[in-house]
């Protein structure tokens, strides 16, 4: 009889997520301002305020070339309805910003960036945005 066993887990425990920890430099992520997530910087997309007529603009920064503050979405309709929600661009910015353009350039970016316009996320159809009935019945 051995009575001097330590309990001895296998190492090489391999979390999938690990949360909080740092991320090296040739995997960049960022997190999104929708759901909070991070994710690999190609996953979502940049979204910068531009100061167009004395106000400011947030546009979709496609080639994420644009200068100034930056804000982060997953090509996600329910991660832009979220962050709409939750005022997150306003949060991001540091300022009142209109997101009006960029949810009207939302659908077509989505489709270019799929390159197929007939694949329709789940609950929102392309070009069908939601104004006067934001309320959703999902449970
Ligand atoms: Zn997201």
């Amino acid at each position: 009889m051995k009575g001097t066993d330590v309990d001895q887990r296998p190492e090489g425990s391999s979390d999938p997520v690990a949360p909080g920890l740092r991320t090296e430099g040739s995997h960049p992520t960022r997190t999104c301002v929708g759901c909070r997530r991070r994710d690999h910087q190609s996953h979502v997309m940049r979204v910068v305020a531009r100061p167009i007529d004395g106000r400011i603009i947030a546009v979709i920064d496609e080639r994420r070339r644009l200068s100034g503050r930056g804000a982060w979405l997953h090509p996600d309709p329910a991660c832009m309805e979220t962050a709409i929600k939750r005022r997150a661009f306003t949060r991001a910015f540091r300022g009142p910003v209109d997101v009006a353009q960029l949810a009207a350039d939302f659908p077509a970016y989505l489709e270019r960036r799929t390159g197929r316009p007939d694949s329709p996320p789940s609950s929102l159809k392309a070009g069908q945005y939601p104004h006067g009935n934001p309320m959703r019945t999902q449970r």
